[in-house]
């Protein structure tokens, strides 16, 4: 396997990452998921800018321009014959000796390398049950940061619940999944949270959001409480890896008549018509 380590495609055995790199003592870093379709990266625009967004919010730069970035993205895609799958990118503050502050002239540390990725068919065509779990994360979830322990906790412990999906709530208000954006429909309305400092804009949420626009549907970006899902008509969450997937169980409570429902299909075959029209662009 060949991986993209700062500015040179190399093969895997040559990456070794120091001791005292930042992404490692600290998970001080950011980092990006993109989905590859048929070998074509799909919104890789979005999240190049997203990857820079959260970079900057914490004060880190790239050592080279995103035009740079894309172009080896793409070298990577082709070397590793990738077809259907992802690539993961992350972004370090670099190697220093360990202390908080930030090193002074130290550079970013750039690695970025395929991931096996596998359309969700079973749970977009028969829903998925949600845990539901206090949301105990920092409070700048709009950085994509490598942080993830407040995430790792939710899934695991949905996991052990024989949950999909971890629902995040704070205090009493639904923010988002562990790895995911949520969605409810109630009345026609289709209701997820505003994209503030409490949630990661998901690309996938934005590319959503214009598929809505474009339709005859109902928006609101407004948040949701634990008392609106009993009572929603329909659920799900969307992300990078796993689509539009329908939730129909949450903490055991089956929501609306507990099947998938007809906005969050209708949703699910237009997305599938975005990526369609993307690649053939
Ligand atoms: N929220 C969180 C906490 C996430 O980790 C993800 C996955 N990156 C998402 C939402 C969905 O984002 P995207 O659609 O960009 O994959």
């Amino acid at each position: 396997m060949k991986i993209l380590y700062e500015d040179q495609l190399v093969d895997r055995d040559h990456v070794k990452i120091d001791l005292e790199d930042r992404g490692y003592q600290f998970g001080d870093g950011v980092y990006e998921v993109i989905r590859v379709y048929n070998g074509q990266f799909f919104t890789l625009r979005e999240h190049l800018e997203r990857f820079e967004r959260s970079a900057n919010e914490l004060k880190m730069e790239l050592s080279y321009s995103v035009e740079k970035l894309e172009s080896l993205l793409k070298d990577l895609v082709l070397k590793n014959d990738v077809e259907d799958g992802g690539i993961y990118l992350q972004l370090t503050r670099g190697i220093s000796p360990r202390q908080h502050n930030f090193p002074v002239g130290t550079k970013t540390m750039l690695t970025a390398y395929p991931l096996p990725s596998r359309r969700p068919e079973k749970e977009q065509l028969h829903g998925v049950k949600v845990k539901l779990v206090e949301d105990v994360r920092w409070l700048r979830c709009d950085i994509k940061s490598l942080n993830l322990l407040g995430n790792v906790m939710a899934k695991q412990e949905a996991k052990e619940n024989g949950a999909f999906e971890a629902l995040l709530h704070r205090n009493g208000t639904i923010t988002e999944g562990s790895s995911t954006n949520f969605y409810l429909v109630k009345d026609g309305v289709i209701y997820t949270h505003p994209a503030t400092n409490l949630i990661l804009n998901g690309i996938t949420r934005l590319k959503l959001m214009e598929i809505i626009k474009e339709g005859s549907f109902k928006l609101e970006e407004k948040s949701v409480t634990l008392e609106d899902l009993k009572n929603a008509d329909e659920a799900f969450i969307t992300s990078t890896t796993i689509e539009v997937v329908p939730v129909v169980e949450a903490d055991n409570t089956m929501i609306g008549n507990g099947e998938p429902g007809p906005i969050t299909r209708k949703l699910q075959s237009l997305f599938l018509g975005k990526i369609e029209s993307e690649k053939s662009k």
